[in-house]
């Protein structure tokens, strides 16, 4: 082993499924002597894709995500691999939500005295939230819309009022589209498996408390809610990349991925400096439809039909910072979504530093603004100062907020989030087999497939390298191209 030459790995694309795939499997390879190098190829001139911190004078602005989930383990346990544990900044949990409601923000209901009296739902609205428990589950285990899903658990209302505009500014996208398997597959299964989602809960609860008491582990500190890095999440982005020992390409794009057996390896890729990498081991971690793009001619039609046709929608965010002083009443909550009924037209306000004050000097507080998504993409191309001047107009009759900005950032991503449909994650496992027979050693991971959140990303393209790894020990005449 120690004597054959190194297999040349490929990875297109250097945001967080990239380089995520870059450290586990430097880890994996060396872990199992298998010898690899990596070049990592990014289009842009930074790493981290949608993930984007601008830090500016004492202002920390994100410009894509903001935080993680970390019931979904993956980023708080890459963070603490990576030797980020200190560096952790977590919600507190007294974080308030809100829907817009009649142009004025109403609390989203988080414990039986705000369910109450809530304006959000109506006294059948909450009535029909009770019964959750007592609906019957559906037979079938296929995938179904997330909205179908919700209006049968909970109900028209619920879904109309709160959670279809939450669900709107996190995925950009309708939850009368969008695959439940993806966006919430955990409820879906839920329901398989207690018969409703309330049950559920309580049943995760109880077994988790009597694993606990089985292992005679004493309750583990509580984690928040969500978490971001002191410095801003381009700090994990910055920890990988100084942590890989792949060689990283910037400011190039891959523009043509095809086979070439003339040289020994399997693949070449065509980069738009002019230049060819070849490869033995390829991998995409791109957005669908660049993926697509660059299995064009490779692989068969109807795989590239069924990458391209995954929908994206644009979003601009635009995060604006005032003189606390000037505001007489700085709003304290985690954020507002808007829902379709609302005249305003942004899509969701996110208290920024409200939810991680560290983001912005004490004096100073910031609000961002998402514009466009699925009902009114065309916004989210809005030139910069129209932009600005629809922002200030709606903080000014949501908020009553008219002080003059301190400072402001403007992050455009067209396209942005993926809307995988219903089906989406049979169409994806499909798509793998296929390329699996015809195509071996090319890989796909990324936002695209199998759910967008960062603690996905990670956990897709973690699983992806245990994956390949067993290939390439299955397949060792592999390792000596
Ligand atoms: C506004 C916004 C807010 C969000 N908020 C959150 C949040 O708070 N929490 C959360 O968990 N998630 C959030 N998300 C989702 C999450 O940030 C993304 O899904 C995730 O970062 C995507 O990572 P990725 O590596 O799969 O793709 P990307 O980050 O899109 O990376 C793909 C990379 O491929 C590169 N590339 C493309 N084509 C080529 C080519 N031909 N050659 C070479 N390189 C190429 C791109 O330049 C890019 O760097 C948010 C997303 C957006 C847009």
């Amino acid at each position: 082993m120690d004597t054959q030459p190194n297999m040349a790995i490929v990875i297109v694309g250097g945001g967080i499924s990239g380089l995520s795939a870059a450290y586990y499997l430097e880890k994996e390879a060396s872990q199992h002597n298998l010898p690899i190098n990596i070049t990592l190829v990014e289009e842009t001139s930074r790493l981290g894709g949608k993930i984007a911190t601008e830090r500016q004078d004492g202002f920390i602005f994100e410009g894509g995500p903001e935080s993680f989930v970390t019931r979904k383990p993956e980023a708080w346990e890459l963070c603490q691999e990576l030797g980020l544990a200190d560096r952790l900044v977590g919600t507190t949990s007294s974080g308030k939500n809100y829907v817009l409601h009649n142009g004025r923000p109403a609390i989203v209901p988080s414990g039986p005295g705000s369910f109450f009296s809530t304006p959000l739902l109506s006294a059948g609205g909450k009535l029909r939230l009770l019964k959750e428990p007592f609906v019957k589950p559906r037979t079938a285990a296929s995938d179904e819309s997330l909205g179908s899903f919700l209006r049968r658990r909970l109900g028209d209302e619920m879904v109309e009022n709160v959670v279809k505009p939450a669900i709107g500014s996190v995925y950009l996208g309708n939850v009368d589209e969008m695959s439940v398997q993806v966006s919430f597959g955990r409820f879906a299964e839920m329901e398989q498996k207690h018969g409703s989602v309330v049950k559920g809960m309580f049943a995760l609860m109880k077994e988790k408390s009597a694993e606990r008491k089985a292992s005679g582990e004493p309750r583990p500190a509580k984690k928040p809610g969500f978490a971001t890095l002191q410095n801003g999440l381009m700090e994990l982005v910055e920890a990988l990349a100084d942590q890989i020992e792949a060689k990283i390409l910037l400011d190039t794009a891959v523009t043509h991925l095809y086979h070439d057996e003339t040289n020994g390896h399997p693949y070449a890729l065509k980069l738009s400096n002019g230049r060819t990498l070849l490869a033995d081991l390829v991998l995409l971690a791109t957005p669908t439809f660049v993926m697509a793009d660059l299995l064009e001619g490779l692989a068969e039609t109807a795989v590239t039909d069924q990458l391209r046709d995954i929908p994206y929608n644009p979003v601009t965010t635009v995060s604006i910072a005032f003189n606390r002083a000037e505001i007489d009443d700085p709003f304290d909550g985690f954020g507002v979504v808007v829902p379709e009924s609302e005249t305003s037209q942004l899509l969701a306000i996110e208290g920024m530093s409200a939810k991680f004050p560290h983001r912005a000097p004490d004096n100073q507080f910031v609000l961002r603004a998402f514009v466009g998504g699925q009902t009114v993409p065309d916004l989210a191309e809005l030139p910069e100062e129209a932009l600005i001047s629809l922002v200030r107009r709606e903080l000014a009759s949501i908020f009553n907020i008219t002080a003059e900005p301190t400072q402001i950032h403007v992050q455009r991503w067209l396209p942005a989030n993926p809307q995988p449909p219903v089906g989406h994650l049979a169409m994806v496992a499909h798509v793998e087999r296929t390329l699996a027979s015809n195509l071996p050693q090319l890989y796909l991971t990324g936002a695209g497939l199998r759910g967008q959140g960062i603690p996905d990303c990670i956990r897709q393209s973690r699983n992806l390298v245990t994956q390949i790894v067993t290939d390439l020990q299955t397949r060792p005449e592999t390792l000596s191209a």
